[in-house]
């Protein structure tokens, strides 16, 4: 395999989980789509020789050498937002396989132990909670609030890992110990490498970013007989809120706030909606901004639902500080790249969890579209050739 191979195993996966509704590829954590990638991975790290385990918060580990202390680890992950692109996480994954391969055939001798690792519920897409296996890992999350965790069809996270054999999930200090270094190479989800024209770049910071859900409740009721003047329509405050989230970001630079979800309950056409829930992911530059764009929708949201009649909650379901990325492996691969660009991101990423703990870098991989999480995302052929080679080098330098 050359660095060609990292294309190659892309196309292996290419018609795994595919949506046909949405566009792109739906593949949520334990479905049949992310189990039959962790099947793909388990056969292809095995053909390399990589000893395979999956912990007990769902994290695939695939080992060159014993597994820890102190190892080197590498990937990212499988799962996709609804209808996302092909690239986000697997680019990763498949990059870390070519470059293990590359450097076996190449006779390197890792100095240290190598895994590449696949994180388990990356993008929060089935149970709402971003990184999931990393923060179960790292005990950034509970295990008690993940087990009261549900996804849309109201399976419980704990019911869902008892049926994939993950036994108590939870902080993992033995798994957390055995990494020295994370590197997570990772399709850029913006324009920055296109601008510069570079194919590869190396992570400086996070943004800070977390997500919210916006409860309003209201009289479930018939959109025929019911006047104006009697209703209590939920979903008033809720179209106020996506306003809201939009002037509230604009008013403070670099910041963003979406509300990309929306559920209406019962949801249908000739019926007032008794409740709605709208998800918020919010992102900036600091916390007081994060906070401050929070607080004015909520407090916008209220207003309009007590001039609806309807009653508004605002919970916060997870939050991540800004991360800065190891300034000394951040200079270290850098330089071993022979200078490349320097690029922070807007997108929270298991590196950004695990940062917390251990020395972490990451890697970014040119994106000519610029677009992420929407069918269109995809790093070009060069660009994939040139991260490959990146992850060997920085496999080389580091271990
Ligand atoms: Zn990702």
């Amino acid at each position: 395999m050359t660095s060609s191979g990292a294309r190659g195993l892309l196309g292996e996966i290419a018609e795994v989980g595919r949506d046909a509704r949405r566009g792109g590829y739906t593949r949520h954590v334990f479905d049949d789509a992310e189990l039959e990638l962790r099947a793909w991975f388990a056969e292809r790290a095995e053909r390399l020789g990589l000893a395979v385990t999956t912990d007990r918060n769902g994290n695939v580990w695939a080992w060159w050498g014993e597994p820890g202390p102190d190892a080197l680890v590498t990937g990212s992950h499988l799962d996709s937002v609804p209808g996302g692109g092909p690239h986000d996480g697997p680019l990763g994954v498949v990059s870390a396989l070519a470059a293990v391969e590359r450097l076996q055939t190449a006779g390197f001798t890792p100095s240290r132990p190598v895994a590449v690792v696949v994180f388990a519920e990356e993008e929060g897409s089935r149970f709402g909670i971003a990184c999931l296996g990393s923060r179960l890992l790292s005990g950034a999350l509970s295990a008690e609030r993940a087990a009261s965790l549900t996804d849309a069809a109201g399976n419980r996270f704990s019911d869902v890992a008892r049926a994939a054999s993950l036994g108590s999930f939870g902080a993992d200090a033995e798994a957390l110990a055995r990494i020295g270094v994370f590197v997570e190479l990772h399709v850029e989800q913006g324009r920055g490498l296109v601008d510069l024209d570079a194919p590869v770049a190396v992570g400086s910071t996070i943004l800070e970013h977390g997500r919210w859900r916006i409860d309003v409740r209201g009289q479930g009721n018939h959109a025929g007989t019911t006047a104006l003047v009697d209703r209590r329509d939920p979903m008033l405050p809720a179209a106020y809120a996506v306003l809201a989230a939009r002037r509230a970001a604009a008013a403070r630079m670099g910041s963003r706030a979406t509300i990309g979800r929306l559920e209406p309950l019962p949801g249908g056409t000739n019926v007032i909606a008794s409740r709605v829930s709208a998800w918020l992911d919010v992102r900036a530059d600091s916390e007081k901004d994060t906070r401050d764009i929070v607080a004015e929708i909520a407090a916008g949201v209220a207003e309009a639902a007590a001039a609806e009649g309807c009653e508004a909650s605002v919970v916060e379901e997870s939050y991540t500080g800004e991360v800065s990325f190891d300034p000394r492996l951040r200079d270290r691969l850098d330089s071993a790249l022979g200078g490349v660009p320097v690029l922070p991101t807007g997108a929270g990423h298991d590196a950004g969890v695990l940062a917390a703990h251990v020395p972490t870098a990451m890697l970014f991989v040119r994106n000519p579209s610029g677009i992420s999480h929407a069918p269109e995302e995809g790093a070009d052929d060069a660009a994939i050739d040139a991260g490959v080679d990146a992850l060997v080098c920085a496999i080389e330098e580091l271990a």
